[in-house]
């Protein structure tokens, strides 16, 4: 058996073996804080796609059949080898992404907590009986495995994402193929091969690397039970589409712009050290970032803005595996790609001809040596912003945040609900009435109240509402088993013999 260490070049994991595959062509992965290439990947042949179902709807066989109890323990065993090589992959998480090491080391606990959530399938498979649901007739209700079931994954977060699906798909007894982000696939590989140690059989978990052919292979195959994607919402959309066309399940998690609304009786010191990290952290790559920041009543507008602005100047930026400021909770690294970098000083400019007022520059920022290639923005701020323009109506995805004013909480309740996006939403207030107010009429499907990212731990639901979700089983805890199973519903009766 080969390992994935120093590997240079991404291969596939298919029925217990890496592989070499066929492909279109090879992409250079690399390190976003230096601009190197450390590694390349193939973007794998529709084909070698196929070649992974088949594989996965072999191993299904056995797989299918096999006690609740024992496909419970490689996944428990998997979150004691993730405790154990938990170095290693929040390593490769901040090369390949440039995410800092204080949130790529919470990413990786999250995996791990995945895994031992999904470890108690055999409570959360169990199904319901009703006796005497008629006259000498009883009721139950199966929660059957399905087949194979495939995971497209965004890059932004390389080991979680995946892990809101993976464990959960193999301990209820379905098998699975995954395609990682072509832009950072090698923390999967580092993944598969301690998957490789957990005791699973040949077959029951694959991985194909590459770009929209493997993915658009998923959605295509006949022997495809599901596919769960999480990326941008037009690709959550599309994947939606062609699942719902394919007769196949779906879920589709797409994309976001939170906002985080002040109340004039918010403590407001603890609440923009909270904002900070929210806005901030992985450089505003998170579906769970906020971007936009309303204070409610002129005073509050001002004192946000203010304090925002201080505090957004006290990010430390550099090279997140830098030994010097690796593990300060301030770091915070560069975007992804040259690509995206360039999308974002797009919008930046887009902002500044709307007539949004550019308070904190981060255009500008000199990189440290050895970064001189990196994809490196500094923290951008903009006041002044009104709901209609488009650094406000888009995603941006990047260290930018909108600073807006509401002259009531119903003012600011409105920009939540007129916003496509639904994901997350928080307020800061000290009063339950209007927490409560809040968190009842908001339309997003994660809702903070002095919590700027109000992503729920991996027992709970994960997900949002409107045009961040284009399916209705959301990830991760017991919401995601009834996605992997079917309920089948018995009625039975015995006459007298
Ligand atoms: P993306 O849409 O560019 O790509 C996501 C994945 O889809 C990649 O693996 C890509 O190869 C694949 N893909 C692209 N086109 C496809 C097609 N036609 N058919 C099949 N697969 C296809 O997204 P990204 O840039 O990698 O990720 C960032 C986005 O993900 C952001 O919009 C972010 O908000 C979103 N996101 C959302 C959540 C959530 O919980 N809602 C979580 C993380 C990221």
């Amino acid at each position: 058996m080969t390992t994935a260490t120093n590997r240079k070049t991404a291969q596939n994991y298919v029925s217990g073996r890496w592989i070499d595959p066929e492909y279109e062509s090879m992409l250079d992965v690399e390190n976003p804080c230096t601009g190197e290439t450390f590694a390349r990947v193939p973007l794998s042949t529709a084909a070698e796609a196929n070649r992974a179902i088949e594989a996965a709807h072999e191993a299904f066989k056995d797989w299918g059949q096999t006690a609740a109890s024992r496909r419970a323990q490689p996944i428990f065993k998997l979150a004691e080898l993730i405790g154990q090589n938990e170095d290693r992959i929040v390593r490769s998480i901040a090369e390949e992404l440039g995410k800092s090491l204080p949130d790529s080391i919470a990413e990786v606990k999250r995996m791990r907590e995945n895994c031992q959530a999904a470890s108690g399938m055999p409570i959360l498979q169990q199904g319901d009986k009703l006796v005497g649901a008629a006259a000498g007739i009883d009721s139950e209700v199966l929660k059957l495995p399905l087949g194979v079931f495939a995971m497209i994954a965004p890059f932004n977060f390389p080991g979680m994402v995946p892990f809101w699906f993976l464990p959960y798909a193999l301990a209820s007894g379905n098998t699975f193929v995954i395609k990682p982000s072509e832009q950072v696939p090698m923390t999967m590989q580092a993944m598969a091969e301690l998957i490789d140690q957990c005791g699973l059989p040949e077959g029951v978990f694959n991985l194909v690397n590459g770009d929209k052919t493997v993915g658009e292979a998923f959605m295509a195959h006949p022997k495809v039970v599901g596919v769960s994607v999480v990326g941008s919402s037009t690709t959550a959309r599309h994947v939606a589409a062609t699942c719902a066309a394919n007769g196949k399940r779906f879920q589709a998690l797409g994309g976001a712009k939170n906002h985080l609304v002040a109340m004039p009786d918010a403590n407001v010191d603890a609440m923009i050290a909270n904002m900070l990290t929210s806005c901030f952290g992985c450089a505003g790559q998170r579906c769970m970032a906020s971007s936009v920041l309303v204070g409610v009543g002129e005073e509050m507008y001002n004192l946000v803005t203010k304090k925002f602005i201080q505090a957004a100047r006290e990010i430390v930026m550099g090279d997140v595996l830098d030994p010097n400021f690796a593990n300060d909770p301030l770091v915070m690294g560069p975007v992804v790609s040259s690509k995206a970098k360039q999308r974002i000083l797009d919008l930046i400019d887009k902002g500044i001809s709307e007539g949004a007022n550019l308070v904190v520059d981060g255009r500008a920022f000199t990189p440290p040596e050895g970064c001189e290639k990196g994809h490196f923005i500094a923290p951008t701020v903009f006041n002044g912003v009104t709901p209609e323009m488009t650094i406000h109506k888009i995603e941006i995805f990047g260290p930018v945040v909108c600073i807006m004013k509401a002259d009531s909480l119903d003012e600011a309740i409105q920009m939540v609900n007129d916003h496509e996006f639904g994901n997350g939403a928080s307020i800061y207030t000290q009063s339950g009435y209007h927490a409560r107010k809040f968190k009842l009429e908001a339309q997003a499907g994660m809702i903070g109240i002095n919590v700027g990212i109000p992503a729920p731990v991996a027992h709970l639901p994960f997900g949002g509402v409107k045009g961040s979700i284009f399916s209705d089983i959301k990830a991760q805890g017991k919401e995601v088993v009834n996605f992997y199973t079917e309920k089948k519903i018995i009625t039975e009766r015995y006459w007298e013999e």
